[in-house]
């Protein structure tokens, strides 16, 4: 499928109240700003969307192999779930960059070194896609297109799907929770 920015915008809109609803965060959404891309920078080769906490930007591809109407809303309510968590634990940036101060990436070994605070980030986002993608209706030959997520994403998802059961007041307390007890849960810092 083939999207354009206003499409992309719409989206989002569409979608921001179930990631309320799913993750009991606050979306506070006013005109999202969407940049849609013909192909990414070098950087994010391997990504299909990304948002950029900062800036308050998303970022969306063109056009999608294999993707649904549906899958699509599902990639949008994973960024958007990007959006709610920088909006609503306001020094998750700060948090983030004095892990990687003390622990610089190493791109060598790629997911290996990435920081606990970003497995749960990514993985949380994860979990809320998955929720969308299970809430909408499906033709029964859409159900045979694989919806394919991050393979270390989807990890981290199941992680907090099993150990929390998925209660949101448990898994958003984790935004605040020290970098030891993230580690005890995901790893990722040694
Ligand atoms: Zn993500």
């Amino acid at each position: 499928m083939k999207i354009n920015e206003d499409y992309a915008r719409k989206t989002i809109e569409e979608v921001a109240p179930l990631v309320e609803e799913f993750s009991g965060l606050e979306t506070d959404l006013d005109f999202p700003d969407v940049t849609v891309h013909k192909k990414f920078a070098e950087d994010f080769k391997d990504a299909e969307a990304y948002y950029v906490p900062n800036l308050d930007i998303f970022h969306f591809l063109e056009k999608y192999k294999l993707k649904t109407k549906n899958i699509f809303k599902s990639l949008a309510g994973h960024e958007t779930m990007h959006h709610a968590q920088y909006n609503s634990f306001k020094n998750l940036i700060k948090r983030e960059i004095y892990f990687y101060n003390l622990h610089p990436i190493d791109n060598s070994k790629n997911f290996a070194t990435e920081s606990p605070l970003r497995r749960l980030i990514e993985g949380d986002a994860t979990l809320i896609q998955r929720l969308i993608y299970k809430k909408l209706p499906k033709s029964k030959l859409e159900m045979l297109i694989p919806n394919l997520y991050d393979p270390c994403y989807f990890l981290w998802s199941n992680i907090l799907k099993k150990k929390f059961n998925a209660n949101r007041k448990d898994i958003n307390e984790l935004y605040t929770a020290p970098f030891e007890e993230l580690d005890k849960i995901f790893g990722g810092s040694k």
